[in-house]
């Protein structure tokens, strides 16, 4: 009898470790820039071509590696961070797995190039993979630091592969990476080059994370921010009239690791109190300095969960910490924010000494960008709410004349429309925390197959993950609180119905999936609320009519309002 269980050889290990680490460039770029980190690097550059696909490169000023560790590094389960597992309770670094490099040399062609501050010139070390096939090292020069470069990635894994989003998705992915990192670590500068261009530019400056918050979400932000300053906690709050509809604005790091805590997230929202409305949630960036002792970061695979010891302490103290931001921001504020301090890294030697101070705050962000934060257009106010009612809304017109009648719903409906409606074809989308699965009838199932591309443009990112299931990721950016899978259901019975993506056919649909996210007029808006969407409206191309060609409002002037009484 022969047997049936094979031990499975090193390469297919790897690439099934990849699979976990590894899910598209975005995930390359954080590893590798969290080595960068670990390795106490100062300035961290990013360059991409293709959305990754083509090309990543990140050059570092940290530490470098021996020749030994050069060669040592690729090996999995090779780490210099933790020697057993005590150390895990005392981890400052980002890394610890030794996963990461073994990973990513599996499924693309990999080059680096290192050398130690300490090693002469041209003692560094070249070291080429493909496909976790070492392929060349040899001895070369460079300054310290680290250069890791990675070419067609996944190219051996068609699979995966096929999994890729656009480039210009995975662009958008690594720009939210490197924003985040950028957020975490103040001190260090970051540079990511996309195709050519410079599009985020983060240098140290005096302004500490003040500047930085500027540089990464917006001058907006930045101006409409409160710090945020307790004993562990240092950072920025948006004010009050500064909310979103969904969390995406909220970063928060501990011990300068990027981490999602809804406890915490909640903590936040009830430091706010009334101030802001049912629905919206805070913007912040928040840094928590914790023991490490506190603070258990070795539960979630991806390491972005953390278990907190103490829940009640960090809820208390955050609620406390916003609560008295909220309460100080009449008075004058102080224009330099915090300083910081960064843990000890790892590694035993010294970092380079710290880059020059630039006072300049760049906002170097491309157009393109699909991430919501970095648009900024000029609005109008629109006229003053004065009540709702039955799902209307009366507003005073902007010259005082008689009483404007909104319909609440029409108008949220043009709204979500135009949203979607975008010029270049593809409606913006917002990435969701956990995917949503959706099991669909074989008919369905094979009709999503076929539209996975055109859902893409109306904003939903879409896999398949099993015959009759698919994982939503991402829902057009202008929908909040709605059931996704009822609404790519009917979505999916509309495609049915008209399958053709003619011109006048697109837009029907985005009319009707608009529909779908609109407000019912049941709904109670609350005065605020009223009046973001009546400036939302007042802030469409085309406010005076629904996608249905319905008026969205109607004026009752004095004479009108005479005829009625
Ligand atoms: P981990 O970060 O979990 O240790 P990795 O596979 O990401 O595992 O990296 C393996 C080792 O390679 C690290 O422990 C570190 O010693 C070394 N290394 C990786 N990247 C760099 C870098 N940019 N600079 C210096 N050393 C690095
Ligand atoms: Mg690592």
């Amino acid at each position: 009898m022969s047997s049936k269980i094979r031990l499975l050889n090193h390469d297919v290990i790897n690439k099934i470790a990849a699979g976990e680490v590894i899910e598209n460039p975005s995930s390359v770029v954080k590893e590798l820039v969290e080595n960068s980190l670990d390795a106490g690097a100062t300035e961290i550059t990013v360059e991409i071509k293709g959305g990754g696909r083509q090309l990543i490169r990140i050059t570092d000023n940290g530490c470098g590696m021996s020749p030994e560790d050069a060669a040592l590094c690729l090996e999995r389960h090779a780490t210099s961070k933790i020697h057993d597992i005590d150390d895990l309770s005392t981890l400052v670094t980002m890394g610890f797995r030794g996963e990461a490099l073994a990973s990513i040399a599996s499924v693309s062609k990999f080059t680096l190039v290192t050398r130690q501050a300490e090693d002469p010139v041209d003692l560094g070390t070249l070291v080429v993979v493909e496909g976790g096939k070492l392929l060349q090292s040899t001895s070369a020069a460079r300054s310290p630091g680290t250069t890791i470069e990675i070419k067609s990635l996944f190219d051996n894994v068609p699979v995966r592969k096929k999994f890729l989003k656009s480039p210009a998705h995975d662009g958008a992915e690594v720009f939210k990476v490197m924003s985040v990192m950028a957020l975490g670590n103040p001190d260090v500068k970051f540079q990511l080059i996309r195709d050519g261009k410079n599009v985020l530019n983060a240098p140290v400056t005096k302004g500490g994370l003040k500047e930085r918050v500027g540089s990464v979400l917006g001058k907006e932000f930045f101006k409409a921010c409160l710090p945020v300053e307790s004993e562990t906690i240092h950072g920025f709050v948006g004010n009050p009239s500064y909310t979103r509809h969904n969390r995406l604005g909220q970063y928060l790091f501990i011990n300068r690791r990027a981490v999602i805590s809804p406890v915490i997230s909640r903590a936040v929202r009830e430091g706010f109190g009334t101030t802001i409305p049912a629905g919206r949630f805070p913007v912040f960036v928040l840094h928590w300095d914790m023991p490490t002792f506190d603070v258990d970061v070795n539960v979630h695979p991806q390491k972005k969960e953390v278990r907190l010891r103490d829940e009640e302490g960090v809820i208390h103290t955050v609620r406390e910490a916003i609560s008295r931001s909220l309460r100080k921001k009449e008075a004058p504020q102080p224009v330099v924010a915090s300083t910081f301090t960064r843990p000890p890294v790892y590694h035993p030697k010294p970092a380079p000494a710290p880059t020059v101070c630039e006072s300049v705050v760049t906002y170097a962000v491309e157009e393109e960008v699909v991430h919501p934060e970095f648009k900024w257009t000029v609005e109008v106010a629109g006229p003053q709410v004065m009540t709702t009612v039955q799902g209307f809304i009366l507003a005073e017109p902007e010259d005082g004349g008689g009483i404007l009648l909104i319909d609440q719903k029409r108008a949220h409906h043009r709204i979500l429309f135009e949203k979607m409606n975008k010029a270049d074809g593809r409606a913006a989308m917002q990435t969701l925390a956990v995917p949503i699965q959706i099991d669909l009838t074989p008919i369905e199932a094979d009709v999503m197959r076929q539209n996975l591309e055109r859902l893409e443009t109306f904003g939903f990112s879409i896999r398949e993950f099993s015959k009759q299931a698919f994982l939503v990721d991402a829902i057009p950016q202008s929908f909040s609180n709605i059931d996704v899978g009822a609404m790519i259901k009917d979505i999916m019975e509309d495609l049915q119905v008209y399958p053709v993506a003619a011109d006048g056919v697109r837009e029907k649909q985005f009319a009707r999936i608009a529909l779908r996210g609109t407000i019912s007029s049941q709904s109670k808006l609350s005065l605020p609320e009223a009046q973001e969407l009546v400036k939302k409206l007042w802030n469409c191309q085309d406010k005076d009519q629904c996608p249905s060609a319905h008026r969205t409002w109607v004026l009752l002037d004095g004479e009108k309002l005479r005829e009625l009484v």
